[in-house]
């Protein structure tokens, strides 16, 4: 029973040492990666449990911490720990676990980044109490804080994700964390429709977002360039000047408050096909890394 995994594809781009203890999510995003291909009925349940063959929490967390410690300097060089491709990890019944793990991870000195939809803290809260409540070090206070980065997906869809805090509770979160002085950052993806992607960007550089993963819409990990449906509702494919616009916005908004990874459905999408190119090799550049705040795949929140 392994409790790490070493995704590949579009997984990777967020990070090359997953921690899933937990599979299944009850946040029902209507176009949740989990619950396609072959495996769907198993990953993709609707409720958060241990994967088969866990007993319990301390049995999964004497699982991880063996891993985590046989891997450590493979992972400190891959750029730390990812917290989680089979789950939502901060969901009040996985939290405390993932807390934990990631608490230890972070004594022996290894980056631990995290991706939610879920809300961590309520207006009524403290910051105080909020570190109580997850269990973590406050930055400012602890050293063990500085390895340590929070993530929140923002799509601006509301209808698709029925059972998840709303994007605009993320977004209140993600502030806290950073009033705080937590590492925060966003994963704008799947981008659905560009405006709405855009929106909730400004939102979140409002509320003090750091950096920015952005993708598309991916099947098997390619593209969906020619559309997509989503729980019966059919979207029409992406407009490339609509995708070029929007990358240039989001390169303009950001420079001097956030880096930016532009996945690479995005690059591969822009780029159009093999037998179709729309730009060459020197003009994608231009397009996406001739900037100073645009980050490539093993850049690191952790060497800032
Ligand atoms: S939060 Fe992630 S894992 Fe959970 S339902 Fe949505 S897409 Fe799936």
């Amino acid at each position: 029973m392994k409790i790490l995994s070493k995704p590949k594809g579009n997984a990777e781009e967020y990070g090359r040492w997953s921690v899933n203890p937990y599979i299944g999510c009850s946040h029902g995003c209507k176009y949740c990666y989990l619950k396609s291909g072959p495996s769907g009925a198993y990953l993709g349940q609707n409720k958060p449990v241990l994967k088969k063959g866990i007993v319990n929490e301390e049995h999964a967390y004497h699982l991880a911490m063996a891993e985590i410690i046989e891997h450590r300097d493979e992972i400190i060089r891959d750029g730390g720990l990812f917290f989680t491709f089979t789950s939502d990890p901060l969901m009040r019944v996985c939290r405390n676990l993932n807390l934990t793990i990631a608490d230890e991870a972070m004594k022996w000195h290894i980056p631990v980044m995290f991706l939610t939809k879920s809300e961590i803290v309520n207006t009524w809260y403290s910051h105080v109490a909020t570190f109580q409540e997850i269990k973590m070090p406050n930055p400012m206070e602890d050293i063990v804080g500085r390895y340590v980065a929070f993530g929140w997906t923002l799509t601006g869809q509301y209808d698709l994700e029925p059972n998840a805090p709303t994007n605009d509770m993320r977004i209140q979160s993600m502030n806290a964390f950073y009033a705080a002085g937590y590492r925060v950052w966003a994963s704008l993806e799947p981008v659905i429709d560009f405006k709405a992607s855009l929106k909730i960007l400004h939102y979140a550089l409002n509320a003090g977002c750091q950096h920015f993963k952005i993708g598309l819409m991916t099947k098997n990990t390619k593209v969906c360039r020619n559309g997509f449906t989503i729980d019966g509702t059919v979207f029409p494919p992406y407009d490339p000047a609509e995708c070029l616009a929007f990358v240039q916005d989001v390169m303009v908004a950001t420079e001097g408050r956030a880096t930016v990874y532009w996945k690479q459905s995005v690059r591969d999408f822009i780029g159009g096909t093999p037998a179709h190119r729309l730009f060459t090799d020197k003009e994608l550049h231009n397009i996406f890394d001739n900037y100073p705040h645009s980050v490539a795949k093993d850049w690191s929140m952790f060497n800032q």
